[in-house]
């Protein structure tokens, strides 16, 4: 047998990045399947991005996943944007294909595998009220325009930036979209099938708090979603479930968003439950 000591590498940048949990659950798929890979979690500062850029092209890496600050600024350092990237405008996942690198966005595709797998609803000609108007925000608008969602209401606390979200994925996405300004409680009507809080209101230490919004209108097949994977069990999530409601947590769609990832560098389908196992353990949930 030849001996192979050469192991693919693929990894995050960002800055910070320390308390990025990725690399346990990708690095827990490779084990779970046998693969000679490694998860690099490199701290890159923003003006060192370009030279980290030619280091990952320089030892052949496989991929890289991107994170705050660098999901915009590494767009003009590939060599091709995949058309969904494009549309959102930020990449968080980077491809080998040959010699050339492809940037990708997986978040949005990753809410939509939550949506379909695990809460057994396709967006197709649903209603879709999106709280916030970040990266997370528009990955989600993009790919549930794409997927055929019948309309789209982005609630956001700052006007410019709700109403440049809903330009963008009206003309990049041909998404049915509007703003709504975040003036108070927001009350989700029963016309609305799906919410999501894509905010970080939330988010793991300020896990007191949830955003604005009272459920007594909503259906009562409302899906509430969270991006805010840690904790999975967030305020909003709570108090959906407290109602009776479907949810999808934020963990959902790290997993799914990590799933893909995987599949798009190592050719195999991901081990998910594995992975899932990986964060819930990280995390200490
Ligand atoms: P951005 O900084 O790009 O956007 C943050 C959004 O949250 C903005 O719309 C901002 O509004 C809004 N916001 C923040 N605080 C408040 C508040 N107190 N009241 C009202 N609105 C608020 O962040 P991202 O989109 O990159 O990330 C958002 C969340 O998504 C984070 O919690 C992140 O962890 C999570 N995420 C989860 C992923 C997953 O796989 N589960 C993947 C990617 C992100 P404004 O424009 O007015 O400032």
């Amino acid at each position: 047998m030849t001996l192979n000591y050469k192991a693919e590498l693929v990894g995050v940048f960002g800055y910070p990045v320390s308390e990025n949990p990725t690399g346990v659950m990708q690095e827990a798929a490779f084990a779970a399947l046998g693969l000679n890979w490694r998860y690099l979690t490199v701290e890159v500062r923003p003006e060192e991005l370009p030279d980290a850029i030619r280091g990952m092209r320089a030892f052949g890496m496989q991929g890289i996943n991107l994170t705050i600050p660098h999901k915009v600024t590494v767009l003009p350092l590939l060599d091709e944007i995949s058309p969904e990237a494009t549309m959102i405008g930020a990449v968080n996942t980077v491809r080998r294909q040959g010699q050339r690198y492809s940037g990708e966005n997986t978040d949005g595709k990753g809410f939509l595998r939550g949506l379909t797998d695990e809460a057994g609803v396709s967006p197709k000609g649903l209603k879709v009220v999106i709280l916030g108007a970040g990266g997370a925000a528009r990955a989600i608008a993009v790919e549930l325009a794409l997927a055929g969602a019948r309309e789209l209401t982005i609630v956001n606390r700052s006007n410019e930036r709700g109403q440049a979200m809903v330009r963008d994925v009206q003309n990049r996405a041909g998404a049915n979209a509007h703003f709504a300004p975040w003036t108070g409680t927001v009350s989700v009507p029963p016309d609305v099938d799906i919410l999501v809080n894509a905010t970080s209101i939330g988010l793991y230490p300020e896990t007191d708090v949830m955003p604005d919004v009272v459920l007594d209108d909503a259906r009562p097949d409302l899906l509430v979603c969270d991006v805010v994977p840690n904790p999975p069990e967030t305020r909003l999530i709570q108090a959906a479930r407290a109602r009776g409601l479907k949810t999808l947590t934020g963990l959902a769609m790290l997993v799914y968003q990590g799933a893909i990832a995987f599949e798009m560098w190592t050719g195999q389908p991901a081990p998910e439950a594995v992975m899932k196992h990986a964060l819930q353990e990280a995390f200490g949930n």
